[in-house]
């Protein structure tokens, strides 16, 4: 049965309390709303009731394995629902906190296990956004935050994104407008004996290893095709996927172009419709298709903040296959990589 889901905007500039207070109460009555941070939409739920954590996965359609980010805002909440906090979460939390990491602890009694998919262990993030913020404190300062999409679809970037996949399914939704990252966080685990990363995201393997020394990639992660299962429970699943067949094409720039250019028109030939995910230095060059720009080839923030809503678009203009160039850039590059490949089923036409 569908519920009535009520959405409000708020400027992060100039944050209206009273109706963050409103929201705070949703929450710590057990209801869902959904709400901005740096990196994509959240699905809010109290992250210490088993019941909202239960309406989460429900309303996402998520499996049930699949552990919740716990969302904090001061170290002494972090101090409260893990057993304990090695050294490196307090150098790291300094350096990175609040932002777009995820650290992973062992963890105590007050997080019940329906918020972390039956496992020992608890995600937990200090986002910086002022409205993720100021909903914490007004909730019980603990809120589960998956990403706001129907599971499998790409994350929600802006409010409108949330509203598409959830609406009769929550309480609210916050508008606070576009994300700024626009990919979800880099989780880091510390119950390793050097810290692993699980997935990865803004804050890079060369960030980490700046403050902490040796860091480790998840070996599930780099093979991720073969047999090897991720350590993030959510990195096995086909994530982020559009509903056209993507292939992503790789090679140096003028044969990636032709070769889209070449697949493109056999395509158009059998009647089927194409989108193309190009840069502002290639978007003239295609000769067929509808095509998107993400932002400038070496501009990866850029890249970052569209890649989702691109994917989103071609859904709605219900196009039959989409190509995409490949975005190896030095520092986010291996994130965004990540994210296209899921969403590709790691379909790669090497030229
Ligand atoms: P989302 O919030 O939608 O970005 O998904 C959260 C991600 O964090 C998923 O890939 C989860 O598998 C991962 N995650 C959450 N908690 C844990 C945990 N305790 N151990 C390992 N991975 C986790
Ligand atoms: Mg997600």
């Amino acid at each position: 049965m569908d519920i009535k889901t009520e959405m409000i905007k708020i400027n992060p500039q100039a944050i209206d309390h009273e109706a963050i207070a409103r929201a705070g109460e949703i929450l710590k009555k057990g209801g869902l709303v959904a709400f901005p941070t740096e990196t994509v939409y959240g699905l809010g739920g109290d992250a210490t009731n088993p019941d909202a954590s239960h309406k989460i996965y429900s309303a996402k359609g998520r499996p049930s394995d699949n552990p919740l980010i716990v969302h904090i805002t001061n170290m002494k909440a972090l101090e409260e629902i893990v057993a304990q906090a090695p050294q490196a979460a307090y150098t790291l939390a300094e350096r990175f906190w609040p932002g777009p990491l995820t650290m992973i602890f062992q963890k105590n009694d007050r997080i019940p296990y329906e918020t972390t998919g039956g496992m020992d262990t608890v995600a937990v993030r200090m986002p910086s956004d002022p409205i993720a913020r100021a909903l914490i404190d007004a909730s019980t300062g603990y809120i589960a935050a998956p990403s706001a999409n129907t599971s499998g679809r790409p994350s929600p970037t802006q409010a409108e994104h949330v509203a598409q996949d959830l609406t009769g399914k929550i309480d609210m939704i916050i508008d606070g407008g576009p994300v700024n990252i626009g990919l979800e966080s880099t989780i880091v685990d510390l119950t390793e004996d050097v810290p692993m990363i699980l997935r990865p995201g803004y804050i890079t393997l060369e960030m980490l290893q700046e403050v902490l020394g040796e860091v480790r990639v998840d070996p599930g992660l780099i093979a991720a095709d073969s047999d090897r299962k991720p350590k993030a429970p959510g990195m096995k699943y086909r994530h982020y996927a559009p509903k056209a067949d993507l292939k992503v094409v790789e090679g140096e720039t003028d044969a990636v172009v032709q070769k889209i250019n070449r697949l493109s028109e056999e395509l158009t030939a059998q009647k089927k419709s194409v989108g193309i995910i190009a840069t502002e230095e290639t978007k003239d060059q295609y000769r067929q298709g509808i095509v998107i720009s993400i932002g400038g080839r070496d501009d990866e923030e850029a890249i970052a903040r569209h890649l989702y809503g691109s994917l989103r678009q071609f859904d709605e203009l219900g196009v039959d296959a989409i190509f995409s160039e490949s975005f190896a850039t030095a520092g986010m590059g291996q994130a965004i990589m990540n994210r296209l490949l899921k969403a590709a089923g790691h379909q790669v036409l090497e030229v």
